[in-house]
């Protein structure tokens, strides 16, 4: 394989160094002069992080490839600066066995530019009632450690204890949608409150969240198990979880980009791109989300990443289907939020984005310290440049994205995924 020497690059903030990467490794670290034969990436005046790990990607395959393919979502995924996405599991047909989850892997070796990592459902066909093949899968090939019914909520507290319990032996964890569904139900899609009864929305209260995260901490810490919140979106359920994590309760959580900008005044012009599962929240929560992202309450950054075809986004909003892209534009967002309000340094992106997820989800080849024998997955980020995002340069087959026209300050400029440069400025290399 070819020798890339990557020149000046400040690792995550700590200074600016060479990088030398062969055979899919660094193999040093320093001032290097020169290296015979070597391709040379100028990193002059950019953040070298390691390779960016998404918790929470919908990639369509199989089963609704006009949105997104598992190709698709790994360019996509590439130009945003990730080496490694976790494919969700609601699919059709669902991954739920370990043949289908080895389908995923092996679908995602194919298109070659990330590690496609597949979640596997808690439940089978995600119904919420029988444990999937959960130890099958994760003998299988594709070592499945990540389970979530994600799209649903595991609201039966009896099958909740059973999957912490079980995946408990082998190290796994539960990603849990937090949503009960009695208290926010199938039509819930706008945050309960002023406004939506203005609209004529009907409401997804923030404490059909909290109450199923309160619920499923008690649980972790009954089965000695380990559960992950996926998509925090209040701050009643951040406060929740800092209590948790108080009393040594093994429980992590992510939040993605947009509930840490977009607000639920975006709902009143009815356009179903800001239509998301969980809802948009106040500015309340999302300056909540912002402070536990810097605290550490909240470990991870995950996109939440959901294609939808024009056909079934675009209607009328109580009919539109939930979700928003975010592959592409997570690491813009964070710089621009995160960096340019001082809440988080370069090393502490490294740690929301690439460290912690990769922690999470048990990938021991991403997440590691840019040093001598790491593997050469890294993302290269220019902090001065501005772009302007525009949804018609997308990768991703879809076009729901909710940042069109927006204006965000810090760009992924190259990624690098096994020694191999994958994506450099918006297209994949
Ligand atoms: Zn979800």
């Amino acid at each position: 394989m070819a020798t890339l020497l990557i020149t000046g690059a400040d690792l995550a903030g700590g200074g600016a160094q060479d990088l030398l990467v062969e055979d899919g490794r660094i193999v040093e670290v320093g001032t290097i002069r020169s290296a015979k034969g070597a391709d040379v990436l100028d990193a002059d005046g950019l953040v070298a992080l390691p390779g960016l790990v998404d918790l929470h990607t919908h990639l369509r395959e199989p089963g609704r490839e006009d949105a997104e393919t598992i190709a698709s979502g790994s360019a996509a995924a590439a130009v945003g600066g990730y080496t490694a996405i976790l494919a969700m599991a609601n699919t059709d047909p669902v991954t739920d066995t370990a043949e289908a989850a080895e389908r995923i892997l092996d679908l995602g070796r194919a298109a070659g530019l990330v590690d496609v990592v597949p979640v596997g459902a808690v439940t089978k066909g995600l119904a919420g009632e029988e444990l999937a093949e959960l130890g099958l899968m994760h003998r299988s090939r594709a070592g499945v450690t990540v389970f979530s019914d994600d799209g649903h909520c595991v609201a039966d507290s009896r099958v909740m204890r059973r999957a912490l319990e079980y995946v408990r032996a082998f190290g796994g964890v539960v990603s849990q949608h937090a949503q009960d569904p009695h208290l926010a139900g199938p039509h819930a899609c706008a945050h309960e409150g002023e406004l939506s009864g203005r609209l004529g929305l009907p409401g997804w209260p923030g404490i059909a969240e909290e109450s199923i995260v309160a619920r499923d901490v008690m649980l972790a810490r009954h089965t000695g198990s380990r559960v992950h919140v996926a998509h925090v979106s209040t701050a009643g359920t951040v406060e929740v979880i800092r209590w948790a994590k108080a009393q040594g309760i093994a429980v992590t959580a992510e939040v993605t980009p947009h509930h840490l900008v977009l607000t639920t005044d975006l709902l009143t012009g009815y356009d179903p791109t800001y239509k998301v599962n969980p809802p948009l929240r106040p500015q309340e929560d999302v300056d909540a989300l912002r402070a536990a992202l810097a605290d550490g309450t909240i470990d991870a950054v995950a996109t939440d990443h959901a294609p939808h075809a024009r056909h079934d986004k675009e209607h009328a909003f109580v009919d539109a289907a939930f979700g928003m892209l975010g592959l592409e534009t997570a690491l813009s967002v964070v710089s621009d939020v995160m960096v340019g309000s001082g809440l988080l340094d370069w090393a502490g992106v490294a740690r929301v984005m690439s460290q912690a997820p990769a922690r999470i989800a048990g990938l021991t080849s991403h997440g590691q310290a840019l040093a001598e024998g790491s593997p050469a997955h890294l993302t290269l980020v220019d902090p001065t440049a501005t772009v302007t995002v525009d949804r018609s340069a997308s990768l991703s087959l879809s076009r729901n994205n909710p940042w069109h026209g927006r204006t965000l300050q810090g760009a992924v400029h190259a990624t690098v995924f096994g020694g191999r440069v994958t994506a450099q400025k918006g297209a994949i290399a």
